[in-house]
Parts: C-alpha cells; sequence; structure tokens
C-alpha cells in the first residue's frame, strides 16, 4: 500500500507523511475565524477539508492535537495592515460592544461546526486569552534585531528575513517596487505590524497596554504566538485557506523562524476556494451579499446535503456552487441512504477477502492527499457488490468515519429546528439586551418568550446572552 501522503505547499509536492521517531500525536494548527460576521459556505469548506484530514489522521491511527484559533481582535479590513479593525466595525454595525459581537458570532460558528458534523478541535484557542504571549513573541523578535517602530506601530523588517519570498513564490523585486506610493511609514511594502498603537483621537474596545505603549497585536502574530505556546515551536501541519498563503502565512513563517531558528511547520496544506457559480467569483463578506449554512437550512436544505456536496471535489480544485449542484448532492444523499439505512445495526466483522480488499483501497484514496471523490466511488462501488449485508454494513460505518455524512443514522428530512433565522435570532437578543439595559423587563421577558415559543432558548452570562436550539 501506498504510504499516506500529503501535498506540502511549502515545497509544491506529495510528501510521505510521517512524524517524527516516537512520537505519534500529530500537532495541527488550522487558522479560524475572524468572528465579526457570519461564516459563509465558502469559508466552511476550508474547515470541511480540514476535518477531512482530522478525520483522515484519525483512521491512520494517529493521535491528534488540533487547535483552531478565534480571531477576536487585530484583524484589519485589508490583511497588509491598513483600514478599519474588523471587530471593531462589526461592533459598529451592530451596535453591540466588540465583547458581544465576539461572544455572538463565536457561538454561531461553532454551531456551523456541528451542523456539518465537523469535528471539534483539541482547543478553540482566542486571540484575547493569549496576549501576552504575543507581545513575549514581539519582544524575542525586537530583542534578535528584526523590528522597527513607526508612529503608528511596530514593524517586522521583512528584508532581515532572506526566503521571506519563498514560500509563495512571491515577485518580490515588482512587489516592492509597485506598491512603494503607499507604503507608509514602511521600509518595504512586506512588512507587516507585529503590534498597533492604539490612535491617539479615539478609544478603541480592546486594547492593552505592552512595552511599546497601549495597543493591539497585529492579525499575524496572534497565530505564531498560540500554534506556538500550545504545540511546540515546529507543528506538523499548519492549514488553512489558499488565501493565506500570500500574506498571512508567510508572515508567520517569517515571525516564527526568525524568533526560534527553527522551521514553523513540517507540512503546509491549504484548501482552496468555493467560487460561486453564475460569476464565477470567490465567495466574499466584503461584497456584502455570501450564503450562510443557515440560509441554505431556510431553503430546504440538510447542512449534510452540503458537506456531501464538498466531498465530491479535491480540496485543492476550485468548486462552484449552485443551487443545482447542492440539489443533486441532496438527491445523491438520500440515496445513499437508501442503500445504507436498511444496513444499519447489523455490522460484522470482516472476514472475506473481497471486502478487506475495498477496504485497502478505500484507506489508499483516503491517504493519497484525501482523496476523498475517489473514497466516494468505492462507497458507491461496495454497495452494489454482493458481498455480505454485515460485512457491508461495517464498511459503510468505517468508511463514513472519515466522511462524516451520519450513515449510521436513519435519513430524516432534517427541517431547522426552528422558524427563525439565525440573523433574526441576533436581531432580537440584541433587543432584549437593549431592554434590559433601559430597565425595560416586560419587554425583555417578551422576546424571552417569543424566542422560547418559537424553539430557541436563551441564556444570560458573563459573556452576553448565548442561545441554542431547545
Ligand atoms: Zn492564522
Amino acid at each position: 500500500m501506498m504510504p499516506l501522503s500529503f501535498y506540502n505547499t511549502a515545497s509544491r509536492r506529495k510528501e510521505v507523511f510521517t512524524l517524527p521517531k516516537g512520537d505519534n500525536t500529530v500537532k495541527m494548527y488550522a487558522c479560524g475565524p475572524t468572528v465579526y460576521h457570519f461564516a459563509h459556505i465558502g469559508n466552511l469548506r476550508t474547515y470541511l477539508f480540514e476535518d477531512l484530514l482530522h478525520r483522515t489522521l484519525k483512521y491512520y491511527g494517529y493521535g491528534l492535537n488540533h487547535v483552531v484559533n478565534i480571531t477576536d481582535v487585530g484583524h484589519l479590513t485589508s490583511d497588509q495592515d491598513e483600514g478599519e479593525d474588523k471587530m471593531e466595525k462589526g461592533a459598529a454595525r451592530t451596535g453591540k460592544t466588540v465583547w458581544e459581537v465576539a461572544a455572538f458570532y463565536t457561538q454561531a460558528f461553532m454551531e456551523d461546526w456541528k451542523r456539518l458534523n465537523i469535528q471539534e478541535p483539541t482547543t478553540w484557542s482566542r486571540a484575547t486569552d493569549f496576549i501576552p504571549e504575543q507581545i513575549k513573541l514581539v519582544q524575542i523578535l525586537e530583542e534578535k534585531g528584526f523590528t522597527y517602530r513607526t508612529s503608528d506601530g511596530i514593524y517586522f523588517d521583512s528584508l532581515k528575513f532572506p526566503r521571506y519570498a519563498d514560500f509563495a513564490k512571491l515577485d518580490i523585486e515588482n512587489l516592492r517596487k509597485g506598491s512603494r506610493i503607499d507604503m507608509g511609514e514602511k521600509h518595504a511594502a512586506t512588512d507587516f505590524a507585529l503590534w498597533k498603537f492604539s490612535p491617539k483621537d479615539t478609544k478603541r474596545a480592546m486594547e492593552w497596554d505592552s512595552p511599546w505603549g497601549v495597543g493591539f497585536p497585529g492579525w499575524h502574530v496572534e497565530c505564531s504566538a498560540m500554534a506556538m505556546k500550545l504545540l511546540g515551536e515546529t507543528i506538523d501541519i499548519h492549514c488553512g485557506g489558499t488565501d493565506h498563503i500570500r500574506v498571512h502565512h508567510t508572515n508567520e513563517i517569517a515571525q516564527s523562524e526568525c524568533a526560534t531558528g527553527k522551521p514553523f511547520a513540517r507540512f503546509w496544506m491549504h484548501g482552496e476556494f468555493l467560487r460561486m457559480g453564475t460569476s464565477g467569483g470567490k465567495m466574499s463578506k466584503s461584497t456584502g451579499e455570501f450564503l450562510t449554512l443557515s440560509l441554505l437550512m431556510e431553503k430546504g436544505f440538510n447542512p449534510l446535503d452540503y458537506r456531501l456536496f464538498a466531498l465530491t471535489s479535491h480540496y485543492r480544485n476550485y468548486l462552484n456552487f449552485t443551487w443545482e449542484a447542492l440539489e443533486s448532492a441532496k438527491e445523491s444523499l438520500k440515496s445513499l441512504h437508501k442503500k445504507t439505512d436498511p444496513l444499519i445495526g447489523k455490522a460484522t466483522a470482516i472476514i472475506s477477502a473481497e471486502a478487506l480488499q475495498w477496504q485497502a483501497e478505500f484507506k489508499e484514496a483516503i491517504g493519497d492527499d484525501l482523496n476523498i471523490p475517489r473514497a466516494l466511488g468505492i462507497l458507491n462501488s461496495v454497495l452494489k457488490t454482493d458481498i455480505p449485508e454485515g460485512e457491508k454494513a461495517t464498511l459503510v460505518l468505517d468508511f463514513d468515519s472519515v466522511f462524516g455524512l451520519k450513515l449510521n443514522e436513519e435519513r430524516e428530512d432534517i427541517a431547522p429546528k426552528s422558524d427563525v433565522s439565525v440573523e433574526e435570532i441576533e436581531v432580537l437578543i440584541h433587543a432584549r439586551t437593549a431592554a434590559r439595559a433601559s430597565k425595560n423587563w416586560k419587554e425583555s421577558d417578551r422576546i424571552r418568550d417569543e424566542l422560547s415559543a418559537r424553539g430557541i432558548e436563551i441564556k444570560d452570562g458573563p459573556n452576553g446572552t448565548t442561545w441554542s436550539y431547545k
């Protein structure tokens, strides 16, 4: 059998995946969401790819220490340290505090994960819980001479890291020449903020003391600081979306490797975009229109229909979203259930040579850089064979430990558990918070009762109000 191999963005080729001798736990870090808005289904495609990776590593018998960060500070509207802070912008848009915005969207995000049957990471790490670690990393870089100060922050001096352009194969000459105009006080266009000072004229909701003055960390520094704190100086796999390669991951490598003198990650893996069928464009929050999982559910789709849709394309290929394609994934999942539902509860040990052969082929497919489309083909082939029912049932369960399609549960056409959309819940909870602030208990109770009657339970806690389906 071919050994487990993954395409490594760093080398631009498929490499055999092994761990350093004596180690059986994979240290994996995945860049998570900036919790200022709902995740769109394009973002979710990336987390589905990482879930397939997570499940495949486990299928291969590895232990896994999987960290996903929650960015709740420092991510500006441009990845290059310009524009507004996304969290503060989200707060202004919704009239909430940044902490409420973060708590609300973090919860909405986790709800999406559950609905898509994405495995929980070992640790969710919030950027604001690791401010001292981020400051420490900047201090190390400063001591080693990799930083300089401008009037608005502490910057990483990318010219001092000669390999800066290698990871993303950047045309550095042109890049540096082309953007000379809007560089501000930066020495080179590829330099980036490690610590930003709070603007003198405005009070930020999120800011901290530091050796350089009151401010907040840059977005890139959080991932390096948390990955190193939680997983060590060299991690096994770092993943994210392809949009992270040029700036975010390039900067993570630069600052981490300059701080430690060691390679930051052994494998870098990136999921390709979801494109919108009609325009062929990348789905983006900045254009204002994007599809959420809740919206798909309101239109009568089961979240697992979307999961199967995402599984039909290899993670390194573009996937075009159209409603027709989602509809056909829904039909495929239904017809799959017609074949697998009758097998539920019938699993027996696999003994026949044919069943063992199918299992080996499946393992090889997923181990070949997560060739899930091929693995789905193998499942369909197995269901057509006449190997004993019990063994077939076992193979379905075995394969589904990677697919995550819940083929062990009878298919019920899950309509949303409530007629209230997530967006509406947000509005109602916000109205209730406002009512409570003005001591209008009658109104606040009325909203609680309305939500309750429509299947939503709310709870007030130190980080604001959270909700769940009853
Ligand atoms: Zn990151």
